[in-house]
């Protein structure tokens, strides 16, 4: 270790009492302070809060922390305060503050003393703030949850758009943005949007070697599947999620009935009663909380041993958040979720209400969860891909940890098929997204097919001998393999990739299994 690795280390002893830095933080840390760019995607629990809390503590000056929720900042603000015998040594700068208060941050900022101040952005938004934070020494300026920049991201806040403008009138200042939203569209707005296309990425693997993933048909008997899944695992902890709020009560009362200690969590009951439900689960006074999404959300509790999904979340960013929240102690972990394709359709009629462009990205996540629900081939290997990693699923960690690859389909050799794919994607000039390529092999017309008179071209329908939901399934396989690949931009255009053009000059063994099956379907109303 050279003379600044102990320097650092020193400090997380010193003020957090760690001994070792945790995956990728020491990287993080040590970019920062050399005042590169820093982008850092991990996630949740990866020890995000320390890779910039660290640098501030021990730099000159402050550092400016964006965070989109305040109960979050108040959190963050009183654990950096139990480190220190200062007070000052965090604030929150809100609108919330009496003038007072204003002062009293003011001159901590002024004396030195403040090394991290937190900021919504809209507070950045206020000249008064601006024109202060203009005459004091600021060390860097960090974005958590960096996410809201992107309409891609789960969590879209128009503020954060101008975080940009207003960083750059504080001086020239490095930037860290960190998220646990991995998607590769999402990473390049990020970066886009924050002007730091310059900027050091970390990105550490999404993979959760001992969780355990499952899809099961969502069919008229789901109450009765959920109480049979519970009682194998009497005694554990686990969470149900449901989409409305009538769903959380009418289940939770179905599991009490079924002798099953089940408490339901949504924003509809007081806050009180929230509260005590959720520390009824933490104290493990009840076994399963039975939530929305409204539950989880800085939720600690290491052994939970299920997630049920009753109904399919909107995306795989919400799947993979939600999921995660079972065997944080890298003990047993049973992401359960429950399909049926017309909760699908109840999901897109439930969006048609909202503006046309939100609709588009609403409807591209939900396929993206379709595609997960269906799929014949590893579901970690289709989670990672998804998230712009990479998983070998055969000597992957955690590769057996599937229904699809513990009871795997029959498959078929489909080389030729592939290469008819993959000529046609090519011959169509990088114009469609799946649909339209799907629909030009099996010589089905449309009008952006009509448009562009792809109908009259001699390949059009070469693919006739398959249906459908063949050729979907076997371009999502295709996809994952990364022969091709979808563009950034537009979200959804398939384009061919090197290894694709490759892949037609010389054909390989490429082994195919179709789509599951999903036929039978229950009628609820998904009501939030
Ligand atoms: P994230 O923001 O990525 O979700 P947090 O910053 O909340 O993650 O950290 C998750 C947990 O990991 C916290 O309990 C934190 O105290 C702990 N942690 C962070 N860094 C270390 C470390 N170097 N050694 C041990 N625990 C750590």
């Amino acid at each position: 270790m050279n003379s600044n690795e102990i320097e650092i280390h020193k400090e997380l002893k010193k003020y957090f009492g760690f001994s070792q830095f945790k995956g990728l933080q020491e990287q993080v840390i040590k970019s920062l302070l050399n005042k590169q760019n820093t982008f850092v995607i991990m996630p949740t629990g990866g020890g995000k809060s320390l890779c910039y809390q660290l640098p501030a503590l021990i730099q000159e000056g402050t550092a400016i922390v964006v965070s989109p929720l305040i109960a979050l900042m108040k959190n963050q603000v009183d654990a950096i305060r139990s480190l220190s015998s200062e007070n000052g040594i965090a604030h929150v700068l809100n609108s919330s503050l009496t003038k007072t208060e204003i002062a009293q941050v003011k001159k901590d900022i002024t004396s030195g003393l403040t090394k991290l101040l937190y900021v919504a952005p809209e507070s950045l938004t206020k000249e008064e703030y601006v024109n202060f934070l203009k005459t004091v020494p600021i060390s860097f300026v960090a974005i958590d949850e960096a996410h809201c920049i992107s309409e891609w991201g789960h969590d879209f806040r128009p503020e954060y758009r101008n975080l940009k403008h207003i960083i750059k009138q504080l001086g020239d200042l490095s930037i860290i943005g960190l998220t646990a939203t991995a998607t590769p569209k999402v990473q390049e707005d990020i970066l886009k949007n924050l002007d730091m296309c310059d900027a050091t990425t970390f990105k550490a693997s999404f993979n959760r070697p001992n969780l355990y993933y499952e899809v099961r048909t969502k069919t008229k008997n789901i109450e009765s599947d959920i109480i049979r899944f519970i009682k194998q695992h009497k005694g554990k902890s686990g969470i149900i999620y449901c989409l409305s709020r009538k769903k959380v009560e009418a289940i939770a009362e179905v599991l009490q009935v079924n002798g099953i200690s089940a408490v339901p969590y949504h924003a509809g009951l007081d806050a009180k009663t929230r509260a005590k439900h959720q520390d009824m689960f933490l104290m493990e006074d009840v076994d399963v909380v039975v939530a929305t999404i409204a539950f989880g959300m800085g939720i600690d509790k290491p052994d939970v041993r299920f997630v049920i999904h009753h109904d399919i979340p909107k995306s795989l960013e919400s799947y993979y958040q939600e999921t995660g929240r079972a065997g944080r102690d890298g003990g047993e972990g049973h992401c359960l979720a429950y399909y049926s394709y017309k909760d699908v359709e109840k999901l897109e009629k439930f969006m048609s209400g909202k503006p046309v462009a939100e609709q588009e990205i609403g409807f591209a996540l939900l396929q993206e969860v379709v595609a997960y629900a269906e799929t014949s081939m590893s579901r970690r290997k289709f989670l990672l891909h998804y998230f712009g990693e990479e998983f070998d699923d055969v000597t992957g960690e955690g590769a057996d940890m599937d229904d699809n690859v513990r009871n795997p389909k029959t498959k078929t050799e489909a080389k030729a098929d592939v290469v008819q794919l993959l000529e046609v994607v090519r011959d169509t000039k990088h114009l469609y997204k799946s649909k339209e390529v799907v629909f030009t092999l099996i010589g089905r017309v449309n009008a952006v097919i009509k448009a562009h008179r792809t109908d009259a071209q001699s390949f059009f329908g070469c693919g006739s001998k398959h249906d459908e939901k063949y050729w979907m399934a076997l371009l999502r396989q295709v996809l994952v393999a990364g022969y091709l690949s979808k563009d950034i931009e537009t979200y959804g255009i398939v384009k061919i990739t090197g290894k694709g053009l490759d892949f037609i000059k010389k054909p390989k063994s490429f082994m195919m299994s179709e789509d599951h099956q999903y036929n039978e379907s229950v009628d609820e109303a998904i009501v939030t």
